[in-house]
């Protein structure tokens, strides 16, 4: 169990931004279900609670989410469910229990960029940005190749259109981190393979999503991308399973995962 010293609920993102850069330890509290699991014994907590970050709204062009919306906000909600063949809340439906999913919010999982992270891998497969307070706006893809800086994410935009999308996983057991998970999307002919909980954090596999466009997709070329896509990435060993065995899985949920894009009206 962590300490805090002091809490703070800043009325504005500037204010909290002020004080989360004060000292070393300060630290922004999501839902605390991680911070919880760690002992680490920290300054001045700062609680979003009162910025009202809390919503998932349409815009124009995007789909705009604020970074306490919880879990269970998204998979819940209409919009989500129907755009992108509701691929965010299936991602996100075995991840513990309906209690845990009302608690854990988008922003503390999505600056934290765990490896393991269901969320990061469907986000990768559509056309997200994120808002940082102090780093701007910018994809999901270059934020999580860009190294640390303590600052406050915001809110998320994706990008509305018609991409088609579906998301696999392999657990040991349901409410178990996942061993590997896999989002494929296709927008007219530009497709995207996401795979994930390498156990390294999710990644585009570039090779593999440009050849599935230049192919007549049947069973054969399907099984020879999704083979493309196991060789084209790197996968570690840890106490959910090997390299080599994450390597196989790959193959089979990039397989699935690419045959039921195709099946998406
Ligand atoms: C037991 C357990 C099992 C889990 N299993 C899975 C799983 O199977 N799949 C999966 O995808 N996830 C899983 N998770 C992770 C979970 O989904 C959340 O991603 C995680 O708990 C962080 O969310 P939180 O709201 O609890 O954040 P917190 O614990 O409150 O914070 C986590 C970190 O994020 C920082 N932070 C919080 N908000 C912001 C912000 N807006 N801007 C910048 N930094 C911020 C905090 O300072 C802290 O460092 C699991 C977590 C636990 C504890």
């Amino acid at each position: 169990m962590f300490t805090l010293l002091n809490l703070v609920q800043p009325d504005t993102i500037e204010a909290a931004y002020k004080a989360l850069v004060e000292k070393r330890n300060n630290i922004v509290l999501g839902g605390c279900a991680f911070l919880r699991m760690g002992s680490q014994r920290i300054g001045t907590a700062v609680d979003l609670s009162r910025l009202n970050l809390n919503y998932i709204v349409e815009q124009n062009e995007y789909v705009e989410v604020g970074a306490t919306t919880t879990f269970r906000d998204i998979e819940t909600n209409p919009l989500l469910n129907r755009y992108f063949n509701g691929v965010l809340p299936e991602a996100l439906s075995q991840i513990i229990g309906i209690q845990f999913r009302n608690t854990v919010m988008i922003g503390a999982t999505i600056y934290s960029k765990y490896g393991f992270s269901d969320l990061l891998t469907a986000l990768l497969a559509l056309d997200t940005e994120i808002e940082l307070y102090k780093g701007g706006r910018m994809s999901l893809k270059s934020f999580l190749e860009s190294s640390f800086e303590k600052d406050i994410l915001t809110r998320i935009f994706i990008k509305k259109n018609e991409r088609k999308a579906n998301y696999q996983h392999l657990r040991n057991s349901c409410s178990d981190y996942p061993i590997l998970n896999v989002a494929v999307s296709k927008l007219n002919d530009q497709w995207k393979i996401v795979v994930g909980a390498r156990p390294q954090r999710a990644i585009i596999v570039q090779k593999a999503s440009e050849e599935l466009a230049n192919l007549e997709l049947n069973s054969k070329n399907i099984d020879r991308v999704a083979t493309m896509a196991a060789n084209e990435i790197t996968f570690g060993t840890n106490m959910r399973g090997t390299a080599d065995y994450r390597k196989c899985i790959c193959k089979v949920l990039v397989k699935r995962a690419i045959m039921e894009v195709l099946q998406c009206k």
